[in-house]
């Protein structure tokens, strides 16, 4: 595969280029590996970026509905529009229930829209470089805005917030009064909370709970990233696509408030130090995952529980024979 070529046609907006290279740096190939390297150095010259918002969610909540109206919302101002998913549990079922066009029929078919759903992989790690590099990859072709789609399980969250410039979390009216168990740490990481199915029988419901969930975030200590009135809970139906042009302004003016007062750039630089961080993490624990490696751990295993060496000295010794490559 030409590197240069497949570089120059993603630089040209083609999709069919876009989700060969997408392609290319799922694989774990080291040949692969190392075209895709080329590859996303290349179109990094650019420095194209696109607004990157992360949106999670638990299953049922209606976020594949909600992608698919606020992405014909935006195509329909004219706008290039990414979607992409992390996945964990598709590490488990071995398919993805994220990003899947079916869910998203109209959108699939929107040529201003471009829908990849999260490949399976074994772990989140791999998951989380492959989608980081599938967004560099959507924001060298031209999208406007890349949708990181994600459930509520795990390190998930985190994960997707760390590549994102918004972070929007999706949420269903409560039945009662309580705040359904949303976890503090992933309330911390939203920007905007948004209360989908106002509509119908359920609008009442919704009310209450973007109320509980305004005073809420009210509680939270204030973010230097933030504008007054910001993290804030709305009120949406994806269904009856009511509540998204709002939404969206609220995005947009978030984004054009942290811009200007340097907190985009600044994010995102933090998010490439932490991405560095996790790769050499990541490497280094690869090494680990070699049958050579392996059977050094188990030799030295026996050494420990055998009581001719200390934990730490074995670990030393360990660590003296992954150095080494
Ligand atoms: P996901 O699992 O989070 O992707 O949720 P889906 O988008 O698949 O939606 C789950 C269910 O909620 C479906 O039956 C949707 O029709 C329904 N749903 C999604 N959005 C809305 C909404 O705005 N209002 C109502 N009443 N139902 C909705």
């Amino acid at each position: 595969m030409d590197i240069n070529q497949l570089g120059d046609r993603i630089l040209a907006g083609d999709r069919r280029a876009l989700a060969r290279a997408i392609t290319l740096v799922e694989s774990r190939r080291a040949d692969h590996r190392a075209q895709a390297a080329d590859l996303l150095d290349r179109v990094a010259a650019e420095r194209r970026q696109a607004l990157r918002i992360g949106l999670s969610g638990t299953p049922g909540v209606g976020k594949s509905t909600f992608i698919e109206s606020f992405g014909m919302l935006l195509t329909g101002q004219g706008l290039r529009v990414a979607v992409l998913a992390v996945d964990p549990s598709s590490a488990r079922t071995g398919g993805s229930i994220l990003g899947d066009k079916t869910r998203m029929e109209r959108l699939s078919r929107d040529r201003n829209a471009f829908i990849r759903p999260s490949p399976s992989q074994t772990h989140l790690g791999g998951v989380a470089r492959r989608t980081r590099e599938a967004v560099a990859l959507c924001e060298a072709a031209g999208f406007d805005v890349v949708l990181i789609e994600t459930v509520g399980v795990g390190q998930s969250e985190t994960v997707v917030s760390e590549m994102s410039d918004l972070f929007l979390l999706l949420l269903a009216p409560a039945g009662g009064d309580e705040l359904q168990g949303v976890k503090r740490g992933i309330m911390e990481m939203a920007d905007i909370i948004l209360i989908n199915k106002a509509d119908g029988d359920l609008k009442a419901a919704a009310t209450r709970t973007c109320a509980d969930y305004s005073g809420a975030l009210r509680l939270l200590r204030k973010r230097p990233q933030d504008p007054d009135g910001f993290p804030k809970a709305l009120m949406v139906s994806a269904v009856e696509e009511q509540g998204l042009a709002q939404a969206w302004e609220e995005m947009q003016a978030l984004t054009a408030w942290r811009r200007e007062n340097g907190h985009w750039d600044a994010n995102r630089a933090a998010q490439a130090r932490y991405w560095f961080d996790q790769e050499v993490r990541h490497a280094l624990l690869s090494r680990l995952d070699t049958a050579e490696a392996k059977a050094e751990m188990d030799r030295l295993s026996a050494e420990v529980s055998g009581g001719r060496l200390s934990p730490a000295a074995a670990a030393r010794a360990m660590l003296a024979t992954i150095k080494a490559d």
